[in-house]
């Protein structure tokens, strides 16, 4: 069982998803540790992290999962998305066939996971915007035709990454408390 910091309000559970390469880790691991890798390497051993977060006068501690390579599998299980109150949906402004895959993502989150499900679009790697593929305009379309929240970020240049995690806690702690 998960045991709560004495001093922690609540305890959310919340997914990384999206295809593999899109920089779901380095999300991560720029919001928990702020670091960032170049090279791209499957997570092990670790499949989650926490930080605590206040909201209004309450702390909510966030306990965050990221797959540990499984994507690449198609073998997520429901176990990943069991309990979880909020997801970041990513995909790579620079490789379309990620952001046409939202949609497969959106179903296996909707039927999977609960819900009420506090669900972020997250356009990534928007340092690369030389390379972009997918437009801003059509991934704010699409979010709102599925009532999502939307936001591009760069884990690379820490852009809206904080953001990102912090509206997804918000938007949970509004439902849930
Ligand atoms: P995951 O498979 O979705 O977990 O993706 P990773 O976090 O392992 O990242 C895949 C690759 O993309 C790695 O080489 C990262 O360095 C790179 N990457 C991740 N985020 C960004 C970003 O915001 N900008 C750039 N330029 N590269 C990124
Ligand atoms: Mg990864």
């Amino acid at each position: 069982a998960d045991s709560l910091d004495e001093d922690c309000d609540y305890l959310f559970k919340a997914v990384l998803t999206g295809d593999s390469g899109v920089g779901k880790s380095n999300l991560l691991s720029r919001f928990s540790k702020n670091e960032f890798r170049f090279d791209s390497r499957p997570t092990i051993g670790v499949e989650f992290a926490y930080r605590n977060i206040k909201v209004a006068d309450k702390l909510v501690k966030t306990q965050i999962w990221d797959t540990a390579g499984q994507e690449r599998f198609r073998a997520i299980t429901s176990s990943y998305y069991r309990g979880a109150l909020g997801a970041l949906l990513v995909y790579d402004i620079t490789r379309v066939a990620t952001f046409d895959n939202i949609k497969k993502w959106l179903r296996e989150l909707r039927e999977f996971g609960n819900p009420e499900m506090v669900i972020i679009l997250v356009g990534n790697k928007c340092d690369l915007h030389q390379s972009r593929e997918v437009q801003e305009e059509e991934a704010r379309h699409l979010a709102e035709l599925e009532n999502l929240f939307f936001m591009e970020t760069s884990a690379k240049d820490n852009l809206n990454v904080e953001e990102a995690f912090l509206e997804m806690v918000r938007r949970i702690h509004a439902i849930a408390s």
